[in-house]
């Protein structure tokens, strides 16, 4: 895990509860300790420079600075600053700092800071505080915030839960589940990118594997889930070997009841039921390293389809949408216990054609609900050359939309 990524759970908790915007704090983050990289923030999980301060009872960590003083004559002191077990401590000091002031006397000192939703006026604020000597800081901050989109956590909820979604296979491992119409790793990733948008529209955050074609070992595969912060992982697979039907595969030490309610998710959307199984390996251990490795986040193996079976690969290629979308809804009500909002869906362009004349519009609907006076039209249209026979053979297909036909209608007379 990267340290924006480290760092942005926790902005996100204990900024965003009290007023102090998450990117602000991120930017900070990586302006003051380099990334993580800096002394103070390897030795002491101090990512801000907080000093000890006479009421501190936890630990210290001492550094030894140089000052330069004004006849160019340097001095050694040797400064203590706090010492923390993890990044947290200091996230939840530079907030108090902000809500709390620098003391009794300056209490309000960081009032400018808090409740912002625009982070170029906290920032503006946090400079007009005198926050850092630095007289670039402020430019500094901005630049980092925009260089690494931050304020995409500054609209992310403190609890919001998360999902790991795991594309199987990827790069040069094109997966067993391949066929001549689709390869696993494409058809798995093009699901995986589906039920995140699904869980995205719902409130829940994604982290996935891979995004796009790329190759992950298992061991990188794993430490992504372990380190996502996820509860739960979907790890999305097409089978091969000569058998038929949707599977999921759940841990040896797992309950079996999520497994069970994505495949009848599946088969509720027209998939076949194949099973719902677990594999022990050698010793008390799983067989599939996606559970054996994973740590403690739940994940099932879901196979959608055989794709040396025609009628899996048939289905796999025209419901892949909805195997998607069924997954994601099971877990969002049934996992989550959300709420699940169903996509607004945008058929305005089919079923509401607009007409400017009462005459037009009764042509057009006498036509539209007509097979004979559609195939009327495309003979007569072919005949006089309003357009060419292609779309003789597209219509005989059953290719032809609304659309078409009135695009028809409309070349042929106008
Ligand atoms: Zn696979």
């Amino acid at each position: 895990m990267n340290f924006i990524e480290q760092l942005a759970p926790l902005a996100i908790k204990h900024g965003k509860a009290n007023g102090v915007l998450p990117s602000m704090i991120i930017a900070q983050g990586i302006l003051e300790s380099r990334s993580g990289t800096s002394e103070l923030a390897r030795k002491a999980n101090n990512l801000f420079g907080i000093k000890a301060g006479s009421g501190w009872t936890g630990g210290t960590y001492t550094v030894r600075t140089s000052e330069q003083g004004q006849h160019g004559n340097v001095t050694y002191i040797n400064a203590a600053f706090r010492k923390y077990p993890s990044y947290e401590g200091c996230v939840i000091d530079l907030v108090h700092k902000y809500t709390h002031g620098t003391g009794w006397e300056d209490h309000n000192r960081y009032a400018g800071v808090l409740g912002q939703t625009d982070y170029k006026k906290a920032i503006t604020a946090l400079k007009a505080a005198g926050y850092a000597a630095d007289v670039k800081y402020a430019e500094k901050l901005i630049e980092r915030i925009e260089q690494y989109n931050l304020t995409k956590y500054d609209k992310e909820e403190p609890d919001m839960p998360v999902i790991f979604i795991d594309p199987g296979h990827g790069g040069k491992d094109p997966g067993g589940g391949t066929n001549k119409q689709f390869t696993e790793k494409d058809m798995v990733l093009k699901i995986s990118l589906e039920q995140k948008r699904h869980f995205e529209r719902n409130g829940i955050k994604v982290v996935m594997t891979r995004t796009n074609d790329e190759y992950v070992d298992s061991v990188p595969r794993t430490n992504r889930v372990k380190a996502s912060g996820a509860q739960y992982c979907i790890s999305n697979h097409i089978n091969a070997g000569g058998g038929e039907g949707a599977e999921t595969i759940h841990s040896i030490h797992a309950s079996p009841v999520i497994a069970t309610g994505i495949l009848d998710a599946l088969v509720a959307c027209g998939a076949k039921k194949r099973r719902v199984f677990s594999r022990k390996g050698n010793g008390n251990t799983d067989y599939y390293y996606m559970h054996r490795m994973t740590g403690s986040v739940s994940t099932v193996i879901v196979e959608y389809g055989f794709a040396d079976n025609t009628s899996d690969t048939q289905k796999i290629i025209k419901d892949w949408k909805k195997y998607a979308e069924a997954v994601a809804r099971y877990y969002i009500e049934h996992v989550f216990k959300k709420k699940y909002v169903a996509e607004v869906q945008t058929e305005k362009e089919d079923d509401e054609l607009e007409f400017t004349s009462g005459t037009l519009r009764n042509t057009v609907e006498g036509l539209l609900s007509s097979h004979a006076k559609q195939k009327q039209l495309i003979e007569d249209g072919i005949k006089a050359g309003s357009f060419g026979t292609v779309w003789r053979d597209k219509f005989d297909k059953k290719q032809l939309g609304k659309h078409d036909i009135l695009g028809l209608y409309m070349l042929h007379h106008k």
